[in-house]
C-alpha cells in the first residue's frame, strides 16, 4: 500500500505524514531528503559539472529509514540525516533536482523501497510521476506567508543566523522552480484530495486525513 501527499514547499507533508505513519503503524518515505542529499554530495564535492556528476550517481549507495520519529538517510555509509537540513542544501535543491538523470535516480530507489512494506510518501511528483497508481493521494496546500511562518520556527532554534525573510524567499523560489521546470513538475494529480491547511491545527489535519484514510 502506498499513500501519497504532494505540495507546496513548507505545508507541512513530511510532520503530517509522520505523524499519520506513526498513528496507523506504517512506514514514512521523505522524497526530499532524497534530493537534498544528492545535492549535499554535490555540494561536498565541491560543486562539480553536472554531467559528470550524474554520470556518477548512479554509483552512489543511499540508504534510507524510519525509524525513531527521524528519516534517515546515508549515501556511501555517512549518515546525512542533518547534514541536509542547512540553508546551503534548500538553496540548490531545486536546482538538482530538476534534472532528469537526480529524478530518475531517486524514483528507481522509491519503487524498490515501498515494494517491501505499508508506506506514506511526501513529494512533489509522487501523485503524478512516481506512483501515478498510489492507493490514496493528497494535496497539501497553505498560504506562502503561513508556510513560513512556521518554517522559520522549525529552523530558528538550530540557526540563528537565519530571518523569516530569508525562509519566505527560499520557498517561493523553491516553489516556482519545481512548478515550472520540464521534467515532473510540482502539481496536483487530478485523482488527489486537497487539503488547504491554512488557519487548521497540527491536530486538525492529521485528523482529517485519517478519517479519509480510512472511509
Ligand atoms: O520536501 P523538501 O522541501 O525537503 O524537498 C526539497 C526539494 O526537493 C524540493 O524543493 C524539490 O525541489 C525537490 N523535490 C522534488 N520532488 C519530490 C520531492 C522533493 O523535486 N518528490
Amino acid at each position: 500500500m502506498i499513500i501519497v501527499i504532494d505540495g507546496p514547499a513548507g505545508s507541512g507533508k513530511s510532520s503530517t505524514a509522520k505523524e499519520i505513519a506513526n498513528r496507523l503503524s506504517i512506514q514514512f518515505l521523505d522524497s526530499g531528503a532524497l534530493y537534498r542529499a544528492i545535492t549535499y554530495l554535490w555540494l561536498k564535492a565541491d560543486k562539480p559539472d553536472k554531467a559528470i556528476f550524474f554520470e556518477n550517481l548512479p554509483t552512489v549507495k543511499l540508504q534510507a529509514q524510519y525509524r525513531d520519529q527521524t528519516f534517515f538517510v546515508q549515501a556511501n555509509g555517512e549518515d546525512l540525516t542533518r547534514k541536509i537540513r542547512t540553508q546551503d542544501v534548500a538553496d540548490h535543491v531545486s536546482e538538482i533536482a530538476s534534472h532528469k538523470a537526480a529524478r530518475k535516480f531517486v524514483n528507481e530507489f522509491m519503487r524498490n523501497l515501498v515494494q517491501k512494506d505499508a508506506y506514506i510518501a511526501d513529494g512533489r511528483d509522487l501523485g503524478t510521476a512516481v506512483f501515478p497508481d498510489a492507493d490514496l493521494k493528497f494535496y497539501m496546500d497553505a498560504s506562502l506567508e503561513e508556510r513560513s511562518k512556521r518554517r522559520f520556527d522549525e529552523m530558528k532554534s538550530s540557526d540563528s543566523s537565519i530571518t523569516l525573510k530569508d525562509v519566505k524567499e527560499n520557498l517561493r523560489s523553491r516553489d516556482e522552480k519545481d512548478q515550472n521546470r520540464k521534467n515532473d513538475p510540482l502539481k496536483k494529480a487530478d485523482d488527489a484530495v486537497v487539503i488547504d491547511t491554512t488557519g487548521k491545527t497540527f491536530e486538525e489535519q492529521v485528523r482529517e486525513m485519517i478519517s479519509i484514510i480510512k472511509e
